[in-house]
């Protein structure tokens, strides 16, 4: 595998599948309590999501539990790349660490095919120069955010309508001064900027009413329309149109692979708390897993194990009913902003309504610098 060549085990505890939020969380989690952990990541070292996060209080305890207290730094939220990168750095640091088991991390390298049977999980690697490697984990938990279902896992069902949002992170133009947005009156999109953390950029949002509404193609088109009219350059994280409906594996995992965070559900992107539940998942089904290896007997240890992809099922489901509410209440949330047809939309035009600062405050934190005097 690429980057400075750890020696590959071949034979390991739990093998997390994806270096996400929750995969981190269950590697690090896991390591703290003793196992030989394996973590595998399909990209490279560093994320690039520039998405705001709110970072849910039992979330942050966890994160703390890790060693990030204070990952959003006295704010409720943060951006996804921010604890990501945290994340990542303590795993680092725990693998050069000379601690007894530091975890073996493995970038650029994904999981392309596994085989559960009643002791262990035979998992076969790939590099991206196309290097094959097979290991042997007493447990996997599938932190890929849905990708094993390519390879056979169970599938996760669809439980809400089609929801696309297209998003991408710029930098921060000189006339930008706090959150601002629209309502198309006719197609029901909404359309938000969004700044990031120390003004550093901002993120745009363009929402369209769930249903079955203009293709991803149109939507991207007049996304980017907008963002060229409103003059956003530099393009930090590219445009991304994502079906962001909810889906829950329609029953938990049976066997020595537990799915944890978007691999078990995703929850809307409306409700904001799908980064908090994958940190929540990763840090339970680690627990479980370390818990069913010393209990000294197959069933309790199969129990136990199963036990925790129902927990993080669970989890999901409740949320994404916490989801379907606020979706359900979308076409009344979006009302409190200014209407304007989206193609008509320049800077002077978006706005944010006076009143709603005391409600972003409350959940953003500190509030943007006030307006200057004469946009330039
Ligand atoms: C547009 C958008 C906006 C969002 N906004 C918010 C928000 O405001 N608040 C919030 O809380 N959540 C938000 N989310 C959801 C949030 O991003 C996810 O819930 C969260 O990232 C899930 O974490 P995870 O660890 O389960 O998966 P991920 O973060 O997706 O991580 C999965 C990892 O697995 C790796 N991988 C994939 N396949 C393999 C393989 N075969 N082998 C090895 N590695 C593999 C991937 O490269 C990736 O790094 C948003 C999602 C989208 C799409």
């Amino acid at each position: 595998m690429t980057g400075p060549t750890p020696p590959l085990p071949t034979d390991v505890d739990v093998l997390v599948a994806g270096l996400g939020l929750g995969g981190c969380m269950a590697a690090l989690t896991a390591q703290r309590l003793g196992l030989r952990v394996m973590g595998v990541e399909a990209r490279g070292r560093h994320g690039n999501r520039g998405r705001l996060v709110v970072v849910r209080p039992k979330a942050q305890a966890l994160l703390s539990a890790v060693g990030l207290t204070d990952v959003t730094r006295g704010r409720r939220t943060t951006t996804l790349k921010h604890v990501e990168e945290r994340l990542r750095q303590t795993l680092c640091t725990a693998a050069d660490a000379a601690t007894v088991r530091p975890p073996s991390l493995h970038w650029h390298a994904r999981v392309v095919a596994l085989a559960p049977d009643a002791a262990s999980v035979a998992v076969t690697l790939q590099d991206d120069d196309g290097r094959q490697h097979q290991v042997r984990a007493r447990h996997v938990v599938d932190a890929t955010g849905g990708k094993l279902e390519s390879l056979g896992r169970t599938a996760r069902a669809r439980t809400g309508a089609r929801h696309i949002v297209v998003t991408a992170e710029y930098a921060t133009p000189p006339w930008y001064d706090g959150i601002v947005g629209a309502r198309d009156p006719h197609t029901g999109d909404a359309y938000f900027l969004i700044p990031m953390r120390g003004r550093t950029g901002i993120t745009a949002y363009l929402d369209s009413p769930p249903g079955e509404g203009d293709s991803e193609a149109v939507l991207t088109q007049r996304f980017e329309a907008i963002a060229e009219r409103l003059g956003l350059r530099d393009l930090r994280q590219e445009v991304q149109a994502v079906d962001v409906v909810q889906r829950l594996l329609p029953e938990p995992s049976h066997d020595r692979v537990v799915p944890i965070g978007d691999a078990a559900g995703t929850v809307d992107l409306w409700i904001g708390a799908g980064m908090s539940t994958a940190i929540e998942d990763g840090a339970d089904a680690a627990e479980a897993i370390a818990r069913a290896q010393r209990a000294g007997d197959p069933s309790t240890e199969m129990r136990l194990t199963r036990e925790a992809s129902a927990r993080a099922v669970t989890r999901h489901r409740r949320r994404i009913w916490l989801g379907r509410l606020v979706v359900a209440a979308r076409p009344l949330i979006i009302r409190l902003w200014p209407t304007l047809p989206l193609d008509q939309v320049t800077r002077d035009a978006l706005r944010s309504p006076r009143w709603l600062w005391q409600g972003i405050r409350v959940v953003f934190g500190r509030r943007p610098p006030a307006p200057a005097e004469g946009r330039d």
